[in-house]
């Protein structure tokens, strides 16, 4: 799991994140290491022998060396293709790895978090933490560590072999480097700026694609598409924006760095040119040390572009650290109470206290529901109801009071235990995209053909099940089925869960009385025996009940009988 840990340095967290990740990979992550210094010193090579080439060689008159040294040359250049795609591919494992794990990690994390937290955060916020900086952090955990590694080792060996060759002309490629760390350092602020920029205007940009898209029938119904195209050009416009300035922000850091260098070739340029014109130097020195001078500037630029992807990185990382802050507000027991089995389904209430912020929603509920009762939840439209759903099958924790199953206080129980036994139909059931069985079997990952047939057939979708319907996609959006086919199929899931309690959340409101009955029909006689709870506004479509309870300033009482339309109720 990623934990965020804010006593350490960004840095420090970077490696405490990717370190396990890579060490699984050890093997690779060598051959990756061991490949790149092998390529970076098979193309150092060629200069020096290019030195040998010129003054013994050619200079010197000897042709078989001459010879020697192209087939030298040969074997190099193609060893060096080999090399690079060898360590190409080792590093692309590598990065995989590290990338997936990563992602999964924080996709853990995600799928610990309550519903307060997706209630305030935008989809697209968290899509672009997820997606784009992760892969920013994975890109840099890994290329950072490999570009200093070689730049480090091609600097070296490249230092070695122009000590070698002229102390002064070295002397005078390395001279401008404070200037360019100057640069770098200057430029920092204006580099972490305009990447947050851009990454706070991709987040925006994300978070409108799924939100319209969610919303894209009443979109439609609105006549808003105009006004959304507008939205999504406005968002294009900033965008852009952010992204030139991160880019001119890279181009002038990087640039910069460019010229810089670019002035110390020249000055070997000018300086060895006079020598060996003056005749101090030999030529090939010279053109060896050309060569050297641009192939040491590749890894200085390498590490400045290090230094300017931290910038970038480090905007990332705390992104995805804001992230791993959040924490869940429920955790599973590490040592559960184990329910008796077969489990009752007895629940309590025990002056539970709970609110979202200071006021309370729920403030002293008290309640007893014996096993198999079948108990009707009334109550005003925000007086809480849902929210006790929420605290049954435990996505918070009460601040005060207690609940029970069994009496077995819920926070010991074993969390997916609890959810197995206590399942919620809601009004509007969430459906995944695939076919019916893909849905059934997302509950019920175990269940054999013939159960799925029979929870279908106990749901009321016998119909549509026999006609090949088990195949039958439910659409993106759940679109292709109609409510009352998508409640029915939410009961089918709840059927084959097989839960002590179940409880319908205004399942049946909106429905026409027939339908309503009719699926409450079909829960009666498949959970008989079983708790019930039943929350709706309207009692006439839950059927008979053993008893009702009304939600009320944020206590369980007995109904206002005016409140609760007393004529129709029917109380067994
Ligand atoms: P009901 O189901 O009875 O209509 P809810 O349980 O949905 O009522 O809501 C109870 C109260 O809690 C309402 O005032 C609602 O605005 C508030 N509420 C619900 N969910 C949240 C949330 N995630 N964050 C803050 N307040 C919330």
């Amino acid at each position: 799991m990623i934990t965020p840990d804010r006593t350490r340095s960004l840095p420090l967290q970077a490696l405490a994140w990717a370190l396990p990740l890579v060490r699984e990979r050890g093997a690779t992550l060598a051959a990756v290491v061991i490949l790149s210094c092998l390529g970076s010193a098979a193309a150092l090579l060629p200069p020096y022998l290019t030195q040998r080439l010129v003054d013994d060689g050619i200079v010197g008159g000897k042709v078989e060396l001459v010879l020697q040294l192209c087939a030298v040359f040969l074997v190099l250049m193609v060893g060096g293709v080999l090399i690079e795609t060898l360590s190409r591919l080792s590093y692309l494992k590598l990065s995989a790895h590290l990338l997936f794990g990563l992602r999964e990690q924080v996709w853990r994390h995600l799928q610990t978090l309550a519903p307060t937290y997706y209630a305030r955060t935008r989809g697209g916020e968290i899509l672009s933490r997820l997606d784009g900086d992760v892969a920013e952090v994975q890109r840099f955990a890994l290329d950072a560590p490999m570009a200093v590694l070689n730049g480090v080792f091609s600097l070296a060996v490249a230092l070695v072999l122009m000590l070698s060759l002229s102390p002064l002309l070295t002397a005078l490629v390395f001279a401008l480097v404070p200037l360019q760390v100057a640069a770098l350092i200057l430029s920092r602020p204006w580099l972490e700026r305009s990447t947050h920029a851009m990454r706070k205007e991709s987040a925006a940009m994300s978070s409108f694609f799924v939100e319209s898209l969610r919303a894209m029938k009443f979109i439609q119904a609105s006549n808003a598409a105009r006004r959304q195209e507008a939205g999504l050009r406005a968002h294009h416009g900033d965008y852009f924006a952010a992204l030139r300035r991160s880019q001119l922000a890279s181009l002038g850091a990087g640039g910069l760095q460019r010229v810089l260098s670019g002035l110390g070739v020249l000055l070997v340029f000018a300086v060895g040119g006079a020598l060996a014109a003056a005749g101090d130097l030999s030529v090939g020195v010279v053109v060896a040390f050309i060569a050297y001078t641009t192939r040491a500037a590749g890894p200085l630029q390498t590490l400045a572009g290090v230094f300017m992807g931290w910038q970038r990185a480090k905007v990332s990382l705390e992104r995805i650290r804001e992230l791993a802050a959040e924490r869940p507000t429920v955790q599973s027991p590490a040592q559960p109470v184990p329910l008796a089995h077969p489990v009752r389904g007895e629940l309590r209430l025990d002056a539970v206290r709970f609110g979202y912020g200071t006021e309370a929603v729920l403030e002293g509920a008290t309640l007893d529901i014996p096993s198999g009762t079948k108990l009707a939840l009334v109550g005003a439209s925000g007086a809480g109801k849902s929210t006790l759903i929420d605290l049954l099958q435990r996505h918070y924790d009460p601040q005060a009071g207690r609940l029970l199953l069994d009496g077995v206080r819920l926070d010991l129980v074993d969390l997916a235990e609890l959810r197995r036994q206590l399942v919620v139909v809601d009004q509007e059931p969430v459906l995944m995209p695939g076919s019916i069985r893909d849905n059934l079997r997302f509950v019920a990952p175990d269940a054999d053909e013939t159960a799925l047939m029979r929870a279908l057939d106990l749901a009321g979708l016998g119909k549509l099940a026999h006609a090949g319907g088990l195949d039958r996609p439910v659409g993106a959006m759940a679109a292709t089925l109609s409510r009352g086919e998508r409640l029915r199929l939410a009961l089918a899931r709840a059927i084959l869960q097989d839960p002590a309690v179940l409880i319908l959340d205004e399942t049946t409101s909106g429905l026409d009385l027939p339908v309503a009955q009719a699926i409450i029909g079909a829960v009666d006689r498949v959970f008989a025996g079983r708790t019930r709870i039943l929350i709706t506004h309207n009692l006439a479509s839950v059927g008979a009940v053993d008893r009702i309870v009304e939600l009320r300033d944020g206590r369980l009482v007995e109904p206002d009988p005016v409140r609760s339309a007393a004529p129709l109720l029917r109380v067994v």
